[in-house]
């Protein structure tokens, strides 16, 4: 049998990663992990016990960390987030969670805290990983490396018309200032930076939908 592939793919937010990956992973029937959900999840659980005014205490949160289990698990099909034994899906996509993800996820306690779950899962192989580091740190291995970008006006407007069809209210101006800001903070921070893979191929899916980026993917697997 043959080995089955591990693929990285990276990118800005509101790329559409998590979707590409996910259809990608179905169609080479391998499994997918979005690793934001585990960034955004431990932000949950930081709003929950650690939120002091307007900010988190990020000294507390990574003391606590052991009391934080975060767990995907198959329902109908579909992978979600558990957090301490409860489902986390609906919570994980809210604007206040993607406000304090970054300044959560540049702290390097958390960030070791979930290289660990992230290498587990993908030890056996057959694994599709969307996320920021994961071509440079989490998987360097990988047997293909994705690097997907958009201009910051497409990418806020993909992201407002999701909020919306979830039915999450929005503001397209705000949106984009949350983009914005949460590429400046992850790209900016010293460990494990949003960066491109020397080794990663480059696609700008600014004038193409998600079915053309998945055919131009599965183009470069052998
Ligand atoms: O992919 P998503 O937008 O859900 O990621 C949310 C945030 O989690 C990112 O803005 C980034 O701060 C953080 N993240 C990260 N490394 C990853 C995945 C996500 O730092 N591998």
């Amino acid at each position: 049998m043959k080995k089955k592939p591990l693929i990285a793919i990276d990118g800005f937010s509101s790329t559409g990663k998590s979707s590409i990956s996910k259809i990608i992973a179905q169609k080479l029937g391998v499994i997918h992990m979005d690793t934001g959900a585990l960034y955004r999840g431990i932000t949950v659980y930081a709003l929950q016990h650690f939120l002091e005014g307007n900010t988190i205490n990020i000294p507390q949160l990574i003391h606590h960390l052991s009391d934080i289990k975060l767990e995907f698990k198959s329902i109908k099909g579909h992978l979600s987030l558990f957090l301490n034994d409860t489902n986390i899906d609906p919570e994980i996509r809210a604007p206040k969670v993607a406000e304090y993800v970054s300044e959560v996820a540049k702290q390097p306690e958390i960030r070791n805290f979930l290289l660990c779950i992230q290498r587990q899962i993908a030890k056996n192989g057959g694994i599709v990983m969307d996320g920021r580091d994961i071509g440079t740190v989490v998987l360097p291995q990988a047997d293909y490396k994705f690097f997907l970008t958009a201009s910051p006006q497409e990418r806020a407007l993909r992201r407002y018309k999701e909020l919306k069809e979830n039915g999450i209210e929005a503001d397209l101006e705000e949106v984009k200032r949350n983009l914005l800001m949460r590429d400046k903070i992850d790209s900016e921070r010293p460990i494990s930076p949003l960066k491109q893979a020397p080794d990663a191929i480059l696609i700008d899916n600014t004038h193409l939908d998600k079915k053309q980026t998945i055919a131009l993917i599965l183009s470069y697997l052998k």
